[in-house]
């Protein structure tokens, strides 16, 4: 008789072979290392051909759905004091408060209120309608080439990094600037949110690839999205470009390490770290909801 607790994991493969990730030998779903190469548990499970399935569109689905959400939530939370438009620098602007209690980033939250986490919850808030729709087209269009080059559990973690680096280097900046007088397009947020960040991030993992493998062409192409992206952050108002020139160079940066680069091929290992850097980013919200509840005077 067939297990019954089997039923409570979906897409599992429990009989047949599947193909080593690391040599391409067909194995056994039950062989707990590849008879060729000895990599270990190839068919993951029998998750492999589940985990193979997953693609761009699951991802990009994931970071518009949640931003969205998180969009309308930092609106709601603090209905009165959001400016339905700002001058004209965007429309349905959230309050600071509200974008802080939500896990907004920058020097403010992250060295005054040690909110750490907020490195990762940043990325999914948005500080307008136009900045989110002008992201999450971003996303759609990117996830996509990043996918099909590094694969599923990559592309999370070439995000996530990304948007990490991008909001440690406008905090880092934000401090500096407060000693030393820079450029005011280059100060650093003390508060900021979006997913730009980990944009860029995707479009350095694309210039790293065409870097490496010496394909010119997406080099070029990634080259120069980003380039017009720095400049329309210079000369628009606003714009975090020290978090765009962060996520940037964290994405170019993470694709060089072995592990992450474009000729590693997925497997286990990666697919959980992807998973935890999802994991983290719902933890992080929640974290900055429980700190801004307890923490900020209303
Ligand atoms: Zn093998």
């Amino acid at each position: 008789m067939a297990n019954p607790l089997l039923g409570l994991f979906p897409n599992r493969q429990i009989t047949g072979s599947v193909g080593c990730p690391s040599c391409g030998e067909w194995v056994s779903v039950q062989s707990n290392s590849c008879s060729k190469c000895g990599h270990w548990n190839p068919s993951m499970w029998g998750y492999f051909r589940y985990i193979k399935s997953l693609d761009a569109s699951l991802f990009t689905q994931i970071i518009i759905y949640t931003c969205s959400f998180l969009f309308i939530i930092t609106l709601l939370i603090d209905p009165y004091n959001f400016s339905i438009s700002n001058g004209f620098s965007d429309f349905f602007e959230p309050s600071t408060k509200s974008l802080l209690i939500m896990g907004g980033s920058g020097s403010y939250p992250l060295i005054s209120m040690m909110s750490w986490w907020t490195v990762i919850s940043a990325q999914y808030l948005h500080c307008g309608i136009f900045h989110l729709i002008f992201n999450m087209i971003g996303v759609n269009n990117l996830a996509f080439p990043v996918f099909k080059l590094y694969g599923f559990s990559k592309l999370v973690i070439i995000y996530t990094f990304a948007g990490i680096c991008g909001f440690l280097l406008t905090s880092i900046v934000s401090i500096i600037s407060t000693h030393i007088s820079l450029p005011s397009a280059f100060n650093g947020a003390t508060i900021g949110a979006g997913a730009s960040a980990s944009i860029f991030g995707l479009l350095g993992a694309l210039v790293s690839y065409g870097q490496q493998s010496g394909d010119n062409s997406t080099k070029q192409i990634a080259l120069q999205y980003s380039l017009i992206g720095f400049i329309y952050g210079l000369i628009s108002p606003n714009i975090d470009n020290c978090g765009h020139l962060g996520g940037f160079l964290g994405g170019y940066l993470i694709t060089h390490f072995k592990y992450l680069n474009y000729k590693f091929q997925d497997n286990i290992k990666l697919f959980f770290w992807a998973i935890f850097c999802l994991f983290m980013a719902f933890l992080s919200i929640i974290a900055s909801i429980i700190k801004g509840f307890f923490f900020i005077n209303w």
